[in-house]
């Protein structure tokens, strides 16, 4: 189907916080580009009837700026774990020994 300027088209308006009536002001690829609330006469993206996404958690955002701030912050250097070169070692010496032992 398609759109043409000034079409009747129904689309969620933000202001109106609901799927009104709008006309199609702009078109692309004869797809509504740009609709206008026939309620409150505010332009905007075709939003294909979708409503914004929701707000984010301002609780989730702090908890994610956090994130932010300690991966911007270097990292307080934490010596490389030593645990794997520990083992080899240990392993390694008995065997040292008995070579030398031979
Ligand atoms: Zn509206």
């Amino acid at each position: 189907m398609r759109a043409r300027l000034g079409d009747d088209i129904d689309d969620f308006c933000v202001k109106c916080k609901r799927i009104m009536n709008h006309s199609v002001v702009s078109l692309v690829n004869d797809e509504p580009a740009k609709v206008r609330c026939r309620t409150c006469h505010s332009d905007h993206d075709y939003r294909h009837e979708q409503a914004p996404p929701p707000k984010v958690d301002p609780r989730k955002a702090a908890l994610f700026s956090q994130v932010l701030e300690k991966v911007a912050t270097p990292a307080e250097a934490d010596p490389p774990a030593p645990a794997a070169e520990a083992a080899e070692a240990a392993e390694a010496k008995p065997k040292a020994r008995k070579k030398a032992k031979v």
